[in-house]
């Protein structure tokens, strides 16, 4: 029996999801596997109501910050956009580009918007649990909720809206890997709209998922720097 050297193994997969792109998909999808639920691929997400930042411009700034900080970090990482051009792939699209990479963490970086201007705060997303669809991935999603909403919220100094369970999102009921989606912020919110414009709050977003991330993975947040 050929065992292999403890080095040898090779590093983790980070799949980073900056969510939506530069149109809205109005075309349906079923919400999970074998669902009659459908469900639209992508609404489009929200904007800035100072910066006039689209949420789609801002969750890929975060995402590129991320990518550079992982992979310094010795972490692979595969982007399910890296330009914000085109008509939104979908959430079953975005899954499967995590379940092909072997994931060991699908992360999804989006953020809020809300009706009412004065609602804010950071809270991080994962999957309900329900049978055959997230059974399997339900307990490391939940673990790594935990730990990457604190790290984030640690970062940004946004209130802490904690965590919520989602059993309607179709990227987590698709996906067969850990996942989480975090709202950095409130873009309808003037305050945190006009620090999430700026590059020194995207650093920090990106420091605070890289440093979950690297807990989650059980290896030191230093490398992050
Ligand atoms: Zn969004």
């Amino acid at each position: 029996m050929l065992i292999p050297p403890a080095n040898g193994a090779r590093a983790p997969v980070i799949v980073i999801d900056p969510g939506h792109d530069l149109r809205a998909n109005p075309a349906t999808e079923p919400i999970g596997p074998g669902s009659v639920t459908r469900k639209v691929k992508d609404g489009g997400g929200t904007r800035g109501v100072v910066s006039g930042l689209t949420e789609a411009q801002l969750n890929l700034r975060v995402a590129l910050r991320l990518l550079t900080l992982l992979e310094e970090a010795g972490i692979r990482v595969v982007m399910t956009r890296t330009k914000t051009a085109g008509t939104s792939i979908g959430n079953i699209a975005r899954a499967r580009i995590a379940n092909d990479a072997g994931a060991a963490l699908f992360l999804r970086i989006h953020a809020e918007g809300s009706t009412n201007r004065s609602v804010r705060g950071t809270h991080t997303l994962y999957p309900a649990l329900r049978c055959d669809w997230t059974d399997d991935i339900y307990g490391e999603s939940k673990r790594a909720a935990r730990i990457v909403q604190s790290e984030l919220v640690r970062a940004l100094r946004f209130p802490d809206r904690g965590l919520q369970e989602r059993s309607d999102f179709t990227g987590f009921n698709w996906a067969d890997v850990p996942v989480i989606l975090v709202e950095l912020g409130f873009m309808t919110n003037e305050v945190e709209d006009r620090l999430l414009s700026t590059a020194t709050y995207q650093r920090r977003a990106a420091l605070g998922l890289c440093r979950g991330a690297l807990r989650f993975l059980a290896r030191s947040p230093v490398a992050c720097g």
